[in-house]
């Protein structure tokens, strides 16, 4: 994938996504506030070693099962999102029916063309949030812009890399809100009904393993998955598993997680 960086490097992948994210942002797709966004997460991705772990699987699996039970789910997408999972969004549009609806805090509509072509030309047809048409209650900014059959009427918003005012308007309008943000201690994981600790481009690759698991399921066995799964103590363990990692590094004794 690229020439300068070996693969045997101990953080490729890491490397591998700056890249891609410096590229993008030359192409006008990701804007360079969104560099800044990736650098906290990745802070984060450092100290749980850049895997996904096991609550980050737990609450994917709940996460599944949400949208293969929901009505009308939307994936909302802004810049980093599309320049580093633009393929396997569309791919998992393609098995679950999941809308793709553009929403971006830094607006334009150069930006909303570029991003809608990258979908476009990955075979996606129908593309939401190009004329948003409605407005979420309760934001003064860019994203409060929604279209009216996608997220405005959705039952269920994933939002990866979300901030937290719209996850919480979202919430109040009484959409259930699924999150991927690799910190456990900001306002969209605190908000979001299932809250994924993990990194967006292994989140969407796991996801569509796991609907391939449990595509055959039946709606009573899709339930009681959600209703096993625990928020709470998922980010509770995520945050355990920092508090370990932390006292590793001051004491060499290996994390239990
Ligand atoms: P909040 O408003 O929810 O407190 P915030 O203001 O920190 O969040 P942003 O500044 O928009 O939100 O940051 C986006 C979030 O996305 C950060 O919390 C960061 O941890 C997370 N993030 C960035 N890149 C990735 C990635 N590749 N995978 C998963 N999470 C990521």
């Amino acid at each position: 994938m690229n020439d300068e960086i070996p693969e045997t490097h101990p953080r490729y992948k890491s490397l591998v996504i700056r890249e891609r994210l410096r590229d993008f942002m030359e192409k006008g797709i990701v804007v360079p506030e969104g560099l800044i966004a990736h650098g906290r997460g990745e802070a984060f991705d450092y100290i749980f070693g850049e895997a996904s772990q096991d609550f980050a699987l737990e609450s994917e699996k709940a996460a599944i099962s949400l949208l293969m039970l929901s009505k009308n789910p939307v994936i909302t997408v802004n810049g980093n999102v599309a320049a580093l999972s633009y393929k396997e969004i569309v791919e998992l549009h393609n098995v679950t029916g999941i809308k793709v609806e553009i929403n971006l805090f830094h607006r334009s509509d150069e930006r909303i063309k570029k991003i809608a072509e990258l979908f476009q030309r990955e075979g996606l047809t129908e593309i939401y949030g190009i004329h948003a048409d409605k407005e979420i209650p309760g934001l003064v900014h860019n994203r409060r812009f929604a279209d009216g059959n996608g997220i405005y009427s959705a039952d269920t918003v994933f939002i990866p890399l979300e901030d937290g005012d719209r996850a919480m308007s979202l919430k109040n309008m009484g959409k259930k809100v699924i999150a991927i943000d690799l910190n456990p201690f900001s306002r969209t994981s605190i908000t979001a009904d299932i809250s994924i600790i993990d990194e967006i481009t292994r989140t969407i690759k796991n996801f569509i393993k796991i609907y391939e698991e449990l595509k055959n399921l039946n709606e009573s066995e899709l339930k009681e998955i959600l209703n096993k799964f625990d928020n709470k103590k998922n980010k509770v363990d995520a945050i355990n598993l920092i508090c370990e990692k932390l006292r590793y590094w001051q004491t060499d004794q290996k994390p239990h997680l």
